[in-house]
């Protein structure tokens, strides 16, 4: 009887638990809200809702932000995320800045800094340095709150989940550094989220972006290399250790340029700004006219896009020729995933007016049909803070859906 009477318990504690979480995403995704809504969405009875709703209240995770006529009857109160619940911190270590961004529990930004690096101060400088950004971010933060719920940091390169290691990072020149380690030496106070930067942006864009909503999502950003993300069901697919998505190293032409991996013909030597500007030159170098002439060698997207919207032949060739390479990738990813979204991050965002006809002729040619009649290719709704957008994601995740409320409410 004795043990029963435990196992129940357990499971009450569960289903609890599950229900917390389940009313915690629903605020999140649907708030301001009624607790009468609150039970239509969740499928849980008007008291069952009203009990948790009280819990949450209690501590500080739920407010009452006022009232909604319904038209008939009494007005009904409605619910928000508490802002001052908790703060998140979360930092992109790019190739050529650090960004530091600190939320609210809206999650609205109550500070953000972004400073300029370069790979040539060293791996120990630049470390050392986005922990005194840390240390500032969380000063900030507990302005608006006195729980730190996490810190998420991306970087762009490959991740060991169980370890939290940085195996690789190609265009910082970093190998087999103990990222969870060096961070979680620093005494936050909260637990530490170490990250691909494109896993990150692709959680970012599921949570806060363009693909709020869809539950499927592959994400795709192009920078110096060619980055992606995939969100299954909600949740980051990061393989059986945690280095998926490097969709950027499929062998794309065996015979094909050289690439930072190590391999030849990679997907991201056909697609990134590398490639881009390849193409330019050799078309410059053919002979035809272009308003780019006068600074070949000198270039950035943003003046490409810049030509081509001016009519540049050139600049719009050599966009097109990327997105003909991005769209015959997608289209075997369409076949190989079933995504119900594409998201063109970075680069790839900047130029999507131009590479988005391509793209989906492409994949009208190329892809099977059920996989492409049930995906949208779209542009990224975040520019150079996805990934720090992202990095806030995964610490909302972790308190809304990983069933964290319960150890966080027992603080
Ligand atoms: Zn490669």
């Amino acid at each position: 009887m004795q043990k029963r009477e435990t196992y129940q318990t357990g499971d009450q504690a569960l289903v609890r638990q599950i229900n917390l979480s389940l009313v915690m995403n629903i605020l999140r995704t649907q708030a301001p809200i009624s607790r009468a809504a609150l039970a239509q969405a969740t499928g849980l009875n008007k008291a069952t809702v009203s009990d948790l709703v009280f819990d949450l209240m209690e501590r500080c995770f739920v407010r009452e932000v006022g009232m909604k006529s319904s038209g008939t009857g009494r007005p009904a109160t409605l619910l928000t995320l508490h802002p001052a619940a908790g703060f998140i911190v979360s930092c992109e270590i790019a190739v050529d800045f650090i960004e530091v961004m600190v939320t609210d529990f809206a999650p609205d930004v109550v500070w953000q800094v972004k400073e300029k690096t370069f790979p040539e101060m060293g791996q120990q400088a630049i470390l050392d340095r986005t922990l005194a950004l840390l240390y500032q971010g969380i000063e900030r933060g507990k302005a608006s709150a006195t729980s730190l719920f996490g810190v998420a940091i991306g970087v762009p390169g490959m991740i060991d989940s169980g370890t939290g290691t940085l195996l690789f990072a190609p265009n910082l020149g970093w190998n087999n550094v103990e990222l969870l380690p060096f961070f979680e030496k620093a005494n936050f106070g909260a637990p530490v989220f170490i990250e691909n930067e494109a896993n990150l942006a692709a959680l970012g864009e599921h949570y806060f972006g363009a693909a709020k909503g869809y539950e499927n999502v592959l994400y795709l950003s192009g920078n110096i290399g060619l980055g992606g993300g995939v969100v299954r069901d909600g949740h980051l697919c990061r393989g059986v250790s945690g280095v998926a998505s490097e969709f950027g190293h499929m062998t794309m032409n065996p015979d094909g340029e050289l690439c930072k991996c190590g391999n030849h013909g990679c997907w991201e030597t056909q697609v990134s700004q590398k490639a881009l500007y390849r193409y330019l030159d050799e078309l410059i170098a053919s002979g035809k006219k272009s308003s780019l002439v006068h600074v070949a060698g000198n270039y950035s997207v943003e003046m490409i896009v810049d030509a081509a919207k001016a009519g540049d032949e050139v600049a719009i060739l050599a966009i097109e020729k990327t997105g003909r390479y991005l769209g015959i990738g997608i289209a075997s990813l369409l076949n190989a995933l079933n995504p119900e979204l594409v998201v063109l991050g970075g680069i790839l965002s900047l130029a999507a007016d131009f590479l988005l006809p391509v793209v989906n002729a492409e994949i009208q040619n190329r892809a099977l049909r059920w996989n492409r009649e049930s995906a949208r290719v779209v542009r990224a709704a975040h520019g150079s803070d996805a990934c720090v957008k992202g990095g806030i994601a995964v610490v909302y995740q972790s308190v809304l859906l990983q069933a964290n409320p319960l150890a966080i409410l027992g603080r």
